[in-house]
């Protein structure tokens, strides 16, 4: 199919050299990951850290994710330990992310990690963004490409949704694998999941031999009600509903779903994984087909299942 939006680029050699030009110019760009789309920029530079919160209307207290190629590249920016190497050994590149202490001679932006002094960090898997990583001297700092508390993209066009033209350069890496935003663990404390995401609790226990905490409240919240609505299509979301009510799009999951022209099923077979991938695609569709809200069947709260509902209930949040 013809590529009919002039902003998205094939990530071939001539047009990660761009991509490349563009961050080291400061501008941010749209990057592919393997759990969604990020907007990216030189996470050393004020300058383009600062573009990353505007375009996405993210209020400055809330810090980025910052991008590592490896293990090698981190170690002037975050003090590594223990629990931290068995999960790199294990999970990177990979969905995880980690909340490690910021070395002193770190050259990150303190606009990056809102003055704290930790630093979030992700070694992605997508091989695009692993290519652009490798040919530039510095991380990226990059959260989902979208506009704040709103759906996350997970296809180079939901991008475009986003941003329209004020987003000038998009790489394209195809359909996100994963579609949902990667699991977050503080490692500076006793490790306590932030976010869920396929990467279990139960898998990282596995790992580090120990228990692992998990914090119910979605972070510090330092001005109350700002970051409690989040991947919303914005529209009023109702979870665990049985049925929708009339003129509602009703989310549904599995082989026992029945079919109708507002029923949207997130996996057919009932695999979580598969619906996992589909939820943002569906929501989207949802919104763009003008429905005014969405009931949601109850999704099994096992594995990514948590994940889908962490997502859903701040979607709900009202
Ligand atoms: P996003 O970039 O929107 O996918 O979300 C990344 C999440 O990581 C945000 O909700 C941040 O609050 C969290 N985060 C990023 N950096 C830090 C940090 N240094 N300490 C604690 N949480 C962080
Ligand atoms: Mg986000």
């Amino acid at each position: 199919m013809k590529n009919i939006y002039s902003n998205i680029y094939k990530p071939n050699l001539f047009n990660l050299n761009k991509a490349k030009k563009n961050v080291e110019n400061n501008n941010v760009i749209g990057i592919p990951t393997e759990t969604v789309y990020g907007l990216a920029g030189n996470a050393y530079s004020n300058e383009s850290v600062k573009k990353i919160f505007k375009l996405k209307k993210r209020p400055s207290i809330n810090p980025l994710i910052v991008h590592f190629k490896d293990f090698n590249d981190l170690k002037n920016d975050v003090i590594l330990n223990d629990s931290f190497k068995k999960l790199y050994k294990k999970f990177c590149p990979g969905p995880i992310t980690f909340i490690l202490t910021k070395n002193k001679r770190s050259k990150i932006s303190k606009i990056v990690t809102a003055g704290k002094k930790t630093v979030a960090i992700r070694i992605p898997e997508h091989k695009t963004t692993r290519k652009l990583l490798n040919i530039l001297k510095f991380p990226l700092a990059a959260p989902s490409a979208n506009i704040s508390s709103q759906l996350s993209p997970t296809s180079a066009s939901d991008v475009v949704e986003e941003f329209g033209n004020s987003l000038k350069f998009i790489l394209d890496g195809g359909k996100c694998k994963i579609g949902l935003e990667s699991t977050i663990i503080d490692l500076t404390t006793t490790p306590t999941i932030l976010r869920t995401g396929s990467i279990s609790l139960k898998k990282i226990e596995h790992v580090l031999k120990k228990k692992v905490k998990e914090r119910k409240k979605i972070f510090k919240i330092k001005a109350p009600g700002q970051l409690k609505l989040h991947y919303s299509p914005g529209i009023p979301v109702e979870m665990n509903m049985k049925y929708p009510k009339k003129n509602q799009a009703f989310i549904c999951f599995g082989k026992k779903s029945k079919n109708g022209k507002n029923y949207f099923n997130l996996s057919k077979k009932g695999d979580l994984k598969e619906a996992a991938n589909n939820l943002y695609k569906t929501m989207r569709k949802i919104k763009n087909k003008k429905f005014k809200s969405i009931a949601v069947v109850k999704i099994p709260n096992t594995e990514i299942g948590c994940a889908i509902n962490d997502r859903l209930k701040k979607a709900s949040f009202k």
